[in-house]
């Protein structure tokens, strides 16, 4: 079965004033695009609950930016996938280059994580992607088939699990940058992790989400979500804004 697209938003360690003003306006303005896309906003793990009880009811899904592989213990600070349902979340973000750049997490810890999600029942954004050297040293294809072999969950049964997975191919050097790759270089990355997925999880692949990540914008949405095995994409700053949140996912109809 094709993937339904998705249009998730990550807000990072943003929780401007005027937070919920801008939930509510992307609720409200959901209720016009094609109700074939999902849409999924991850706020700060603080407005986790409270944005989950405003969305409830809507097409909006709220998801969280990460979350422990433990359900339960001594792990100070840090929150398990359950605590992320109760508190309302649907999905989780794993992986993503910040987590793997500043919080040092390996792909085993993120493999961890994303079996975490599945076990807590979210669906678990899986975030690969290259540096700036690593591209320019010809080797994306190389790490980011790296970051599915390690981040991804496999094994015997494995192919159960592709309905609780999404990759979100996020080049590092694409984050925030205002940059992004050309519309082949993402076509082959993307055709790559298909292909990749199948062999994991066979006749299951082609449902699991491959979103774009990276300096998304209303202006290049069009351009990026047309590209083959692009199923959505990973919006950072422009979904903290819901006109252009809703601009982005509005490529889609
Ligand atoms: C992100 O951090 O996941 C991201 C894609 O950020 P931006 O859209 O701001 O590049």
């Amino acid at each position: 079965m094709a993937a339904r697209p998705l249009i998730a938003g990550n807000w990072k360690m943003n929780g401007p004033k005027g937070a919920t003003a801008e939930l509510l306006n992307i609720i409200e303005g959901a209720g016009d695009l094609n109700p074939a896309t999902d849409l999924l906003v991850c706020p700060p793990a603080t407005l986790i609950a409270g944005f989950a009880a405003l969305a409830l009811g809507s097409r909006v899904a709220i998801g969280a930016q990460d979350c422990h592989a433990e359900a339960a213990g001594a792990f100070t600070g840090d929150l398990s996938a359950e605590m992320l349902k109760d508190a309302g979340a649907s999905a989780v973000i794993v992986g993503h280059s910040e987590r793997r750049r500043f919080h040092y997490e390996t792909d085993a810890e993120i493999r961890a994580k994303a079996l975490a999600a599945r076990r807590a029942g979210l669906l678990a954004v899986v975030c690969v992607g290259e540096t700036r050297a690593e591209r320019e040293a010809g080797r994306t294809i190389a790490v980011v088939g790296g970051q599915l072999a390690g981040s991804l969950p496999n094994g015997a049964g494995s192919e159960n699990i592709a309905p609780a997975i999404a990759v979100a191919y996020e080049p590092v050097w694409a984050i925030g940058a205002g940059l992004t790759p050309t519309a082949a270089d993402i076509a082959e990355v993307h055709g790559f992790i298909r292909r990749e997925l199948a062999k994991r999880y066979g006749g299951a692949a082609p449902g699991v989400r491959i979103l774009y990540g990276g300096s998304v914008k209303p202006g290049n949405a069009g351009e990026l979500l047309a590209v083959e095995n692009v199923d959505g994409a990973l919006v950072g700053g422009a979904s903290l804004k819901a006109a252009e949140f809703l601009a982005i996912a509005a490529v889609y109809g």
